[in-house]
C-alpha cells in the first residue's frame, strides 16, 4: 500500500502558518495586498478567481478584485497593471489566465513589476530561479517540493523525472528538483523511449496533460508519483494525469486527484503574497 501524500491536510498546514504570521505582521501594521485581475467571463477562471480570494480571507491577506469586461483592451489592462505597480499599498499583482483572444499574454505577464508577480511567471523571477537566487516562484511546482518535504520523501541524490516542459510547471519543477539536488531527466512528447525513462525514476513528475496517461508499466515498484493532471471526467469526476488504481499498488507513495497537488497551488500562492511583505 503506498502512503498517500495528502495535499488538503498540508495546504491547510501551509495556510495556517501563513495565517498566523500575517497576524504577527498585522499587529505591527504591516498588511499584505493581493490585487487579483479576471479578464471576461471564462467560468473556470471565475472558479479560480473565487477561491483565490477565498484563500486570502483566511490568511489574512487583503485582496483587490478587478473583474474587466471581454473586451477589455491590451491597452487599459496595461494601464491598470502600470497603476498597480505604482501603488505601495498593493504587494502582489496575479492575471487570471487565459487571457481573452487579441491581448498578448506574455506582454501582459511581462509587465507586472517582478517584485510583485507572485505567479512567479515573469522572466526576472524564471532567471532567478535558474541561478538559484531568491524570487517567487510558478506556485505549483513549488507546492510540489513542499508535499514532498513535508511527507519526508529525501529529493536529494534521488533520479528525479519531470514528465512534461511546460513554462508553469515541468521547467520550473525540474529546476527546483535540481536546486534540491534531485538528479533530473525532463521528458516531453519528443522522448523516444518515454517508458525506459521514466522506469529509472525515484520520483516521477508527472504533468502532461492527459488523463489517465502514465499507468503501472511506466513505473518503478517503491518510485514516488506526484500527478499535476487534473482533468473532469464525463460522469463529472476528477482524475490526473496518472493512472491512480493501476499504479498505486506499485508506488511508495503518491498523489491523490483531488486532494494531491491541486491545494497546494493556491497554498502557495499565499505563501508568495506573504513572501511580497516578509522578506
Ligand atoms: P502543457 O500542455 O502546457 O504541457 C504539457 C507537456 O507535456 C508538454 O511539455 C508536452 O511536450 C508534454 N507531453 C504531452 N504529451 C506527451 C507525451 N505523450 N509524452 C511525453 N510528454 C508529453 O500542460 P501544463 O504543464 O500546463 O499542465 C499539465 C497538467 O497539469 C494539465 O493536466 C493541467 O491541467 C495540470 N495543471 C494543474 C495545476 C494544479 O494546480 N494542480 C496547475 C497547472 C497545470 P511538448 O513540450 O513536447 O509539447
Amino acid at each position: 500500500m503506498a502512503q498517500i501524500i495528502d495535499g488538503k491536510a498540508i495546504s491547510q498546514a501551509v495556510k495556517d502558518e501563513i495565517k498566523s504570521r500575517t497576524a504577527e505582521l498585522s499587529a505591527k501594521g504591516t498588511e499584505a495586498c493581493l490585487a487579483v485581475i479576471l479578464v471576461g467571463e471564462d467560468p473556470a477562471s471565475q472558479v479560480y478567481v473565487k477561491n483565490k480570494k477565498k484563500a486570502c480571507e483566511y490568511c489574512g491577506i487583503k485582496s483587490l478584485s478587478y473583474e474587466l469586461p471581454a473586451d477589455t483592451t491590451e491597452e487599459k489592462l496595461l494601464e491598470l497593471i502600470a497603476e498597480l505597480n505604482e501603488r505601495s499599498d498593493v504587494n502582489g499583482i496575479l492575471v487570471q489566465l487565459p487571457l481573452p483572444k487579441g491581448i498578448d499574454e506574455d506582454r501582459v505577464l511581462d509587465a507586472i513589476s517582478p517584485d510583485k508577480d507572485v505567479d512567479g511567471f515573469h522572466p526576472v523571477n524564471v532567471g532567478k530561479l535558474s541561478i538559484g537566487k531568491k524570487g517567487f516562484v510558478s506556485c505549483t511546482p513549488a507546492g510540489v517540493i513542499q508535499l514532498l518535504k513535508r511527507s519526508g520523501i529525501e529529493i536529494s541524490g534521488k533520479e528525479c523525472v519531470v514528465v512534461g516542459r511546460s513554462n508553469i510547471v515541468g521547467k520550473p519543477m525540474s529546476m527546483l528538483l535540481l536546486q534540491e539536488n534531485g538528479t533530473v531527466t525532463v521528458c516531453h512528447s519528443r522522448t523516444k523511449d518515454l517508458k525506459e525513462v521514466t522506469k529509472r525514476a525515484d520520483i516521477l513528475v508527472v504533468a502532461i496533460g492527459k488523463p489517465k496517461f502514465i499507468d503501472a508499466s511506466y513505473v518503478k515498484e517503491g518510485a514516488v508519483v506526484i500527478d499535476v493532471g487534473i482533468h473532469r471526467q464525463d460522469d463529472g469526476k476528477l482524475c490526473g494525469d496518472v493512472d491512480y488504481a493501476s499504479v498505486e499498488p506499485v508506488a511508495s507513495a503518491i498523489t491523490p486527484v483531488p486532494g494531491g497537488v491541486g491545494p497546494m497551488t493556491i497554498a502557495m500562492l499565499m505563501y508568495n503574497c506573504l513572501a511580497s511583505v516578509d522578506a
